[in-house]
C-alpha cells in the first residue's frame, strides 16, 4: 500500500511562494493567484505529489502550465519527489459547479447562455480589504462612487491605472464585489484584456463574430483588466471600440485597467485612447511607509498571523516598490513561523529571509544615469547639454564630475556604461568620480551640496560612505 501523507498546508504554502518566485512576468502571477485557488488538498504520495482540482480542462491546463514548476518548487523545498499530478475529485466538482455566495448567477465557468464568460475574482479583493492611503484615495473614492451606481455616475469608462502590484485588480474586482453583493440580478464581467483578445480571435475563426457583439451587449459592468495587453494590437482594437461604444451607448458601467495613463499607451489608435479619457481617469501610486505599514498590519491580522511590530516595521522600510513585494515579504516571513513555530521571530532572522528582496528593490528602485545628470543639473542651475558637453570650465566640470561620482555611487552600472551615458571614456568617469571623493572630503561645502542632491533623488545619503 502506498504511504499517504496529507501536506498540512505548510509545504504547499512554501510551494505556492517558490512557483510565484520562478514566474517571470507580472501576467503569469497575475494568472497563478486566479488558478492556484482553484487547487486543493495537495499530498505527497510516495515520491508523487497529487493534487485535486474540480474539472478534466483543469487536469490538463495546470499540468502544461504548472506541473513542472511545481516539481521544482517542491525539490528546493528539499522534498524528493519526481511526479506532479492533478486529479479530479468528485467532491470537488459538486462543489464547483455551485457558484460561490458572492459570484451568483454571472459567475461560472461555464458561461450561461448569451452572457459572456467571466474569468473568477479573488474572493478577497473587496473594499473592505482595502486599505486606503494618499496613494489611492482618489482611485477609491472613484471605485466607490462607480460601485454604487454602476453607469450612472459620470466616471464612465473609470480608468485606473498605475504600476504594477498597486492595487488595480483589487480595487477592479471590489467593484464587481459590490455590485454582485447587492444586485446578483445584474451581469458582471471581470476579464483579463488577453482573454478578451482570445475570445475575439476565437470568434473570427468560427464565424461568430456576431454573437460575441451580442454576448458583449448584455453585460452590465464590463471590468476589463490590463488594457495595455490591448494598445498593441491594431486588429482587435476596431472591435473594442465599437463593443465599448455599445456598451456606453446602453449606460452599461466599463472599469479598466492599465499599467500606463491612456496617452501613453503605445500602439494606440488616438480615437480609442481619447475615449478612454471621458469618463474618469484615476492613477494608483506607490504606497507611503504609513501605508505599506498599514496593509501589513490589515494582512497579518487578516491571515491571523502573530508577527512583531518591529518586524512588520522592518519590512515597510525596506519593501517599498509595490504592494505585491510587500506582501511576498510577509508571507515569507509567515511561512518561516508556519514551519518554524517554535523559534521566535526575530529582527536577525527577518532580515535573513528578506535579503533577496531588499537586494531585489534596491534594482527596482536603481536610478539611471539620466535622472542624475538632471538633478545635478538643476541644482547647479546648468543644462543637460553642457553637463554633456566637452567644455571643460571648471563651473561645468565639478557639475560634471558630480554627476560622474553618483552615478558610481547610487546606480548598478558599470564604469563602461556610464561612461557611455556622458558620451566619455570609463577613465574618465573614474577620475571624474576619484576627483569628487577627494574633494568632499576636505570641502565641505561641496559634500552638503552632494549630499542634497542624493536625498533629492531619494536616496540616503549614508549610501556615499559606502
Ligand atoms: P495590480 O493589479 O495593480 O498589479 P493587484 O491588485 O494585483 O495589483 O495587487 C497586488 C496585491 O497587493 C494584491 O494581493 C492586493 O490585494 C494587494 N494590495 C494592493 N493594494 C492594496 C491595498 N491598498 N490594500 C490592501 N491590499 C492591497
Ligand atoms: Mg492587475
Amino acid at each position: 500500500m502506498e504511504e499517504k501523507k496529507k501536506d498540512g498546508g505548510n509545504l504547499w504554502n512554501a510551494v505556492v511562494q517558490q512557483v510565484k518566485m520562478l514566474l517571470p512576468t507580472e501576467i503569469e502571477r497575475n494568472r497563478m493567484d486566479r488558478y492556484f485557488p482553484l487547487m486543493h488538498s495537495p499530498q505527497l504520495e510516495d515520491n508523487r505529489y497529487v493534487i485535486e482540482v474540480g474539472e478534466q480542462i483543469q487536469v490538463e491546463m495546470f499540468t502544461n502550465l504548472y506541473a513542472q514548476l511545481i516539481l521544482e518548487a517542491l525539490q528546493a523545498c528539499g522534498q524528493s519527489v519526481d511526479e506532479v499530478r492533478f486529479v479530479v475529485a468528485k467532491d470537488l466538482v459538486a462543489q464547483q459547479q455551485q457558484p460561490a455566495k458572492y459570484n451568483r448567477s454571472s459567475f461560472q465557468s461555464t458561461p450561461q447562455r448569451g452572457v459572456p464568460s467571466t474569468m473568477p475574482m479573488h474572493e478577497n479583493y473587496t473594499f473592505e480589504n482595502f486599505v486606503k492611503g494618499p496613494s489611492n484615495s482618489f482611485a477609491h473614492a472613484a471605485a466607490t462612487a462607480v460601485a454604487k451606481g454602476p453607469g450612472r455616475t459620470s466616471y464612465n469608462p473609470l480608468f485606473i491605472y498605475g504600476g504594477t502590484g498597486l492595487g488595480k485588480t483589487h480595487l477592479m474586482e471590489a467593484i464587481g464585489h459590490y455590485v454582485l453583493d447587492r444586485h446578483p440580478e445584474m451581469s458582471v464581467c471581470y476579464i483579463t484584456s488577453e482573454t478578451f483578445l482570445n475570445e475575439y480571435v476565437n470568434a473570427l475563426q468560427n464565424d461568430a463574430m456576431h454573437a460575441f457583439r451580442e454576448r458583449y451587449r448584455k453585460v452590465d459592468l464590463l471590468l476589463l483588466d490590463d488594457v495595455q495587453f490591448i494598445a498593441g494590437k491594431q486588429q482587435i482594437q476596431e472591435e473594442f471600440f465599437n463593443t465599448f461604444n455599445s456598451l456606453l451607448g446602453l449606460r452599461k458601467q466599463v472599469v479598466m485597467t492599465s499599467d500606463v495613463a491612456p496617452k501613453d499607451l503605445k500602439g494606440c489608435e488616438e480615437r480609442l485612447t481619447g475615449r478612454f479619457q471621458q469618463g474618469m481617469v484615476v492613477e494608483i501610486e506607490s504606497p507611503s511607509y504609513e501605508t505599506r505599514l498599514a496593509i501589513l498590519k490589515s494582512k497579518a491580522i487578516a491571515g491571523h498571523h502573530l508577527i512583531p511590530d518591529e518586524i512588520l516595521k522592518f519590512i515597510a522600510e525596506n519593501i517599498r516598490s509595490h504592494v505585491r513585494a510587500i506582501e511576498g515579504a510577509l508571507n515569507r516571513v509567515v511561512t518561516f513561523v508556519d514551519l518554524n513555530g517554535d523559534i521566535p521571530l526575530t529582527l536577525d532572522i527577518a532580515q535573513h529571509l528578506l535579503k533577496d528582496s531588499i537586494e531585489e528593490e534596491k534594482t527596482i528602485k536603481d536610478l539611471t544615469v539620466d535622472e542624475i545628470m538632471r538633478t545635478v543639473a538643476l541644482a547647479y542651475g546648468v543644462k543637460m547639454e553642457d553637463i554633456l558637453s566637452k567644455e571643460r570650465t571648471q563651473t561645468l566640470v565639478t557639475p560634471r564630475q558630480v554627476a560622474m561620482f553618483l552615478s558610481c555611487k547610487l546606480t548598478t552600472r558599470s564604469l563602461v556604461e556610464i561612461g557611455r551615458s556622458f558620451g566619455k571614456t570609463h577613465a574618465t568617469v573614474y577620475h571624474g568620480a576619484q576627483t569628487i571623493q577627494k574633494r568632499i572630503d576636505v570641502e565641505s561645502e561641496l559634500r552638503k551640496t552632494v549630499e542634497n542632491i542624493t536625498s533629492q533623488l531619494g536616496r540616503n545619503p549614508s549610501e556615499l560612505t559606502k
